[in-house]
């Protein structure tokens, strides 16, 4: 009776052990001390794409481990096995069946009989490669906005400093323009990190829209109305083709994108050209036009303006006094409302902005 007891007391608790590796999230694998794999879970198998029978019978995981990280894989395993180290933890890349590299911590332990001789490894391999991506586009993006804002901080430093060592200090004229460059490359600095900070919670979805029914003329005309003096500047006419439509959308945003869209086609047109705005009713949505007859865009640069700090010429944000953000706020503000933004050019003849916003059903 108690023989059978304890029998069953081993068979359920072997049974939880079971289920616990078979169900775990992570990897798991028990792999001989010659690198064979005994047992996989479901996970492992996921991670790398290869079914359970082709890990144990066809495969070991020093043949699935990066060519690269082979010698420290196999170096940490003899480490573990001459009982060097009672655990260990390592960072390194698999091929996944496809060819994909597929990012692993990979934490090892090893199980000895009760001679002390080694028996199997127990490991545990957890997926990291999204994390590294991520990790990967936030330090592009922090060291791309440290040497954007680099940019306009020098320059400072620079007029500001001559002013400080009274180089220009018989010469008004020059000093003035010195003090010119530093207010408005200040300027450009506050406006690059509004621009950054705008997008940073775009795209991590802080903000929330504050809809509201809005008359497509009625936004125009006050993104118009912003940007009458820079047009009045630049000698360009701006013509809005007459039509009304009704759209369900958070006013300011869309007029920040109007903003954005027109002052660019401002900004990028010889002097006494049009730019013309134009909305079109399109039952389920409503799409917007800006047209100039600007220097236009080159093919390849059509959507990678849409990117970050994507100029189609290098000097092009310093010399209009953009950030190089104003399209991918737009692109985040549109599709944010479920619509579509994209733009296309003919080279030296002009270029087209277009958006569409969906209209509501009721
Ligand atoms: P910014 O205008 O601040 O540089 P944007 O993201 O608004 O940043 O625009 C990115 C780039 O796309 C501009 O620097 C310019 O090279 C190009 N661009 C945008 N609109 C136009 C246009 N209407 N005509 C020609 N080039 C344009």
């Amino acid at each position: 009776m108690r023989v059978q007891e304890r029998t069953r007391e081993l068979q359920e608790s072997e049974e939880r052990f079971r289920s616990a590796f078979d169900n775990a999230v992570n990897g798991m694998a028990l792999i001989s001390p010659d690198g064979r794999l005994l047992k996989v879970n479901r996970a492992l198998c996921e991670i790398l794409g290869y079914s359970e029978q082709e890990l144990r019978e066809d495969l070991s995981l020093d043949e699935v481990c990066h060519p690269d990280d082979l010698e420290r894989h196999l170096n940490a395993r003899h480490q573990i096995l001459a009982g060097e180290i009672y655990q260990i933890q390592i960072e390194k890349r698999y091929l996944h069946k496809h060819g994909d590299i597929v990012w692993v911590i990979c934490s090892a332990s090893l199980v000895r009989d009760t001679q002390g001789e080694p028996l199997y490894l127990v490991m545990q391999i957890q997926d990291i490669t999204e994390r590294r991506a991520i990790d990967k586009m936030k330090n592009e993006f922090i060291s791309l906005v440290s040497h954007e804002l680099r940019t306009p901080l020098s320059s400072i430093r620079g007029s500001l400093g001559l002013l400080a060592a009274g180089v220009l200090d018989n010469e008004p004229k020059a000093a003035k323009q010195m003090l010119e460059i530093a207010a408005s490359e200040s300027e450009r600095l506050v406006r690059l990190v509004n621009d950054i900070l705008d997008l940073e919670r775009l795209e991590a979805n802080k903000i929330s829209l504050n809809q509201q029914w809005c008359d497509t003329a009625n936004l125009i005309q006050q993104a118009m109305d912003i940007l009458r003096p820079l047009a009045e500047e630049n000698n360009i006419t701006i013509s809005l083709l007459p039509s009304r439509v009704q759209i369900w959308v958070d006013r300011d945003r869309i007029i920040q994108t109007l903003v954005n869209l027109l002052s660019n086609a401002i900004k990028f047109s010889p002097a006494e050209t049009v730019v013309t705005i134009s909305v079109q009713d399109q039952a389920d949505r409503v799409l917007f036009k800006v047209k100039d007859q600007g220097r236009g865009i080159p093919a390849d640069k059509l959507e990678n303006i849409f990117g970050r700090f994507q100029q189609v010429d290098v000097s092009d944000s310093r010399q209009k006094g953009g950030t190089g953000l104003g399209l991918a706020i737009c692109r985040k503000i549109v599709q944010q409302h479920g619509g579509r933004i994209w733009a296309e050019s003919i080279l030296g003849k002009g270029s087209t902005f277009y958006f569409t916003l969906p209209i509501p059903l009721e």
